[in-house]
């Protein structure tokens, strides 16, 4: 029997390669999905030219524009990381607002220690 297709050879199992049989498929996919992900070059947020990438666990630096940042573990921005910013942002704006009433609450717990 004659093949008539050829197999491109890790394809399939891209990054994750490098482990072989071992480990599991399903786990192999995962870490190969995730390595795509990480490896790929992102958009600045300052100069928005593709060319953010990994430094380390969570640090993402461009190489255009040098701009250094923290992000995700494996990707700059997860959805988690908008979430919080966004809280810290509301905080941010309620401060400004309501700060001397804040004091003044402040001072009467104070006070009531005493
Ligand atoms: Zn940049």
């Amino acid at each position: 029997m004659v093949r008539k297709q050829k197999r491109k050879k890790g394809k399939k199992t891209k990054s994750a390669g490098r482990f072989g049989v071992r480990y599991g498929r399903k786990i192999r996919k995962a870490v190969a999905e995730i390595e795509e992900q990480t490896k790929a070059l992102h958009k600045c947020p300052k100069c928005e030219r593709k060319s953010v990438s990994r430094m380390g666990t969570g640090i993402w630096r461009c190489s255009k524009c040098g701009y250094t940042f923290t992000g995700g573990t494996y990707i700059p921005q997860t959805s988690l990381g908008i979430t919080v910013e966004r809280a810290i942002k509301r905080l941010g704006e309620r401060e400004a607002g309501m700060g001397s009433e804040e004091e003044t609450e402040a001072e009467g717990m104070a006070e009531e220690e005493r």
